[in-house]
């Protein structure tokens, strides 16, 4: 069966061709249309106590009355490989005899196989029917895919009583792993979890167990019997691949005897047409088994495929929902996150879960986090950089990293599977999943002391050691491969975490367009408030003032101070409410936007300041070059205005000064090529760090009312709402006690834009 230094599959037709068979029965194979005996085995004399070369050459009807003609013929209209079984009554020298002569055709001829009935074996065996029955519910009971293997295992050695059943599952390079077992108590090496290379069963014997269902030896040292053909034939050219004695090849013979078994019975188990895997049977003394029970164990065979596909399935099912479900219980925790990337770059061990991963990068442009077993963050960033150098497909996976590159053996024992998920093709933001090297993570404690031997010939000595071996050299720097299920699932939850994100984006669009609206509602709602209370207002100062004017003499000093009061307090209500009305109406009122040269109109506003204040000795310097920008003039200027008020205003020094100039946009981190920075700075009193966001509150005042030439505490508030109605922003900076800049921002004029 192994055979290390087995020549190419072609040049071994012996395989299905051996000239011989096993020496447990006999075998014929008939021309058609004569039916005459082409090919005979050497045996003959042993069963039927006539010579084999007595028999070649003749008619079929030498051994077999006309009715067993008759029934032999019908084989002659079945399939190729298709048998049927006559039960034939022969004379013998030792009487008459009970054979099963099992028939099939090939595209030559009709082999014939006689077996002597064992009729002692039958008499032992329990009602079949009932058997069978129990073993299939047993099976069908089993939930997990391993106890139906346990299951199999236990069942079939159940029947067939042998030492040691086995079930061998392939993957898909054709490798070996026993995945149930079920021995004797008394052998102590167990080969449950022993692994082996595909070429321990070459391609031949493959397609032979396709075809067949069952293989039996029933003792592994017979001396095989040797064919004789009519004519000088070659006795090699009769295609026994659907024969039931067929000899044996001699690699599986010494295979099976290094695995101590004498006796052999294989049953394939087949899934969608493909061979899936083996029950393999051994016994340690040679083992005959009646025919009747081989068909037994081939129908059973039968089931266990069509309950394995079925089985499979379901495992599949249940695996995918498992994926499924920590899918949708990491997506619930990341959705809670206020924030996705911090909440990607803590990840949650689930994350690992979700492909059945062993370790894990998260990497969010440079940032990265690790999971589980991963190798170092510098060979995660040079792999990355590898894999972006391979394309920006969105999914990139392999279970051995090493094939593409080869700096993937460093890192073998951690990332031999790979599977790269880019969450953005836009960021460099993604999902990369590791797995380990196979080897490292199978162990069979099977036979240790016993390691590849080499035979006089320099063959390697066949054990299930050195297949072990073997088949860990093929698997080196090779993972366990992504399943399609798993590839599925972090497809999805890539998806599903894309449309977080988008969900997040659309939620604060509504709440920005609900904000905007209500603030809409607000400006209006003030708008009115104050237009409609000026109207009261006025009235209580006019009949305040009559009050005053008219009944001067009727009212005592008290009367008159507290009605002087009065009218001040509606005097200052009234600047308020304007205030309010002017506030309000910025929100409300069109921009007329123009190109505005700043300097020009920089240089009417400090032409107004200088009449407005007369007294003030205040240097007001502009430095050039200044920008053409895109504003309602009218609005701008009060924004200079104020702020140019402000400056002169909150200033003690004996030699005040205030410069407006343009700043650089890239110093104050503004990354829109489209605005301008615009400063105003003052050697005044400065403002402490705690006030710098709250005095651009309305009515917001750090001064005593009549300090530092009073204020209403309105102006910044005005100049705040301007500048973001010009889709700008504005802060401040300040040194407490020196100095105080005003920044803001405002779109250039394109042409401005095109000259710089
Ligand atoms: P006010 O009408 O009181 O000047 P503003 O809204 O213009 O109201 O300013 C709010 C507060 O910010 C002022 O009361 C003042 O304390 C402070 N402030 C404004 N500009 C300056 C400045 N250039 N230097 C120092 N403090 C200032």
């Amino acid at each position: 069966m192994i055979q290390p230094d087995r020549p190419p599959e072609n040049e071994y037709p012996h395989l299905r061709r051996p000239g011989s068979i096993q020496p447990h029965g006999l075998l014929l194979a008939i021309a058609e249309p004569n039916y005459i005996i082409q090919y005979i085995s050497k045996n003959t004399q042993d069963f039927l106590g006539i010579d084999s070369d007595d028999l070649l050459g003749q008619s079929i009807s030498a051994l077999l009355d006309n009715s067993q003609q008759t029934l032999l013929q019908q084989t002659a209209n079945k399939p190729t490989g298709a048998s049927m079984v006559l039960p034939l009554s022969l004379q013998t020298p030792s009487g008459k005899q009970e054979f099963d002569a099992i028939a099939h055709r090939t595209s030559e001829a009709i082999v014939v196989e006689l077996e002597l009935k064992k009729t002692e074996i039958e008499e032992n065996l329990p009602d079949f029917s009932a058997w069978v029955r129990d073993i299939l519910a047993n099976l069908q009971l089993s939930s997990t895919l391993r106890e139906f293997f346990e299951v199999v295992a236990k069942e079939v050695r159940n029947i067939i009583q042998f030492d040691r059943v086995m079930v061998y599952q392939f993957d898909r390079q054709g490798a070996g792993e026993v995945v149930a077992e079920a021995k004797n108590k008394t052998l102590s090496t167990s080969y449950l979890g022993l692994h082996y290379p595909a070429t321990d069963i070459p391609v031949a014997s493959r397609e032979m167990y396709l075809q067949s269902r069952l293989r039996w030896i029933p003792d592994l040292t017979a001396p095989s019997v040797e064919l004789i053909a009519i004519d000088n034939t070659n006795t090699h050219a009769l295609d026994l691949s659907f024969s039931l004695l067929r000899s044996v090849d001699s690699c599986c013979i010494e295979y099976h005897q290094n695995m101590g078994a004498k006796a052999l019975l294989v049953i394939p188990l087949m899934k969608e047409g493909k061979l899936w895997g083996l029950i393999s049977c051994h016994h340690q003394t040679a083992k005959y088994l009646s025919y009747s029970l081989r068909v037994v164990c081939e129908l059973l065979g039968q089931f266990i495929s069509l309950e394995l596909a079925n089985k499979i399935k379901q495992e599949e099912l249940d695996y995918k929902l498992k994926l499924r479900s920590h899918h949708s219980q990491l997506l619930k925790t990341i959705a809670t996150q206020k924030n996705l990337k911090t909440a990607l770059l803590h990840p949650d061990p689930r994350f690992l879960k979700l492909v059945n991963a062993t370790g894990m990068a998260i990497y969010l442009n440079e940032e990265i986090a690790l999971l589980g077993n991963t190798p170092s963050r510098e060979k995660i960033y040079t792999l990355i950089e590898w894999l972006d150098s391979q394309g920006n497909e969105s999914l990139f996976q392999t279970d051995s990293l090493v094939r593409d590159y080869p700096s993937g053996e460093a890192i073998a024992d951690m990332a031999s599977g790979v599977f790269l998920l880019r969450i953005s093709q836009i960021r460099r933001y993604y999902l990369l999943w590791f797995r380990p090297e196979v080897i490292q993570t199978v162990t069979w404690a099977g036979n240790p002391q016993a390691s590849i031997q080499i035979d006089e010939d320099d063959r390697m000595i066949l054990s299930p050691r050195s297949s072990f071996e073997q088949w860990q050299e093929t698997m080196r720097f090779t993972a366990k491969p992504w399943l399609p299920s798993e590839i599925e699932n972090a497809i999805e939850f890539r998806n599903a975490l894309i449309g977080l994100v988008l969900d997040r984006a659309d939620e604060l669009a509504r709440l920005n367009q609900e904000l905007e609206r209500s603030n809409r509602e607000l400006a209006s709602f003030a708008f009115a408030a104050s237009h409609d209370l000026k109207e009261p207002l006025r009235g209580i100062h006019n009949y305040s003032t009559f009050l005053l004017e008219d009944y001067a003499d009727v009212l005592d000093e008290t009367g008159i101070e507290r009605l002087e009061v009065l009218v001040r307090l509606t005097q200052r209500m009234e600047s308020l409410i304007d205030i309010l009305l002017n506030y309000s109406r910025l929100g409300q009122t069109e921009l007329n936007l123009e190109a505005i040269d700043l300097k020009t109109l920089l240089e009417q506003v400090i032409h107004v300041f200088r009449a407005s204040n007369p007294n003030s000795s205040i240097e007001i310097r502009l430095l050039e070059p200044l920008p053409s920008v895109c504003c309602d003039p009218v609005l701008i200027n009060e924004v200079f205005g104020n702020l140019i008020a402000n400056a002169f205003k909150y200033n003690d020094k004996p030699e005040a000064w205030v410069e407006i100039g343009c700043a650089s946009p890239d110093e104050h981190g503004i990354q829109a090529p489209a605005m301008t920075v615009l400063y105003i700075r003052d050697n005044g009193i400065g403002i402490r760090e705690r006030h710098r966001e709250t005095i651009f509150r309305l009515f917001k005042r750090l001064h005593a009312k009549n300090k530092y030439g009073g204020g209403i505490g309105a102006g910044l508030a005005i100049v705040k709402k301007i500048v973001e109605r010009h889709g700008g922003q504005i802060w401040c900076e300040s040194t407490y006690g020196e100095e105080t800049t005003f920044y803001f921002t405002l779109m250039r004029h394109q042409s401005s834009i095109t000259e710089n």
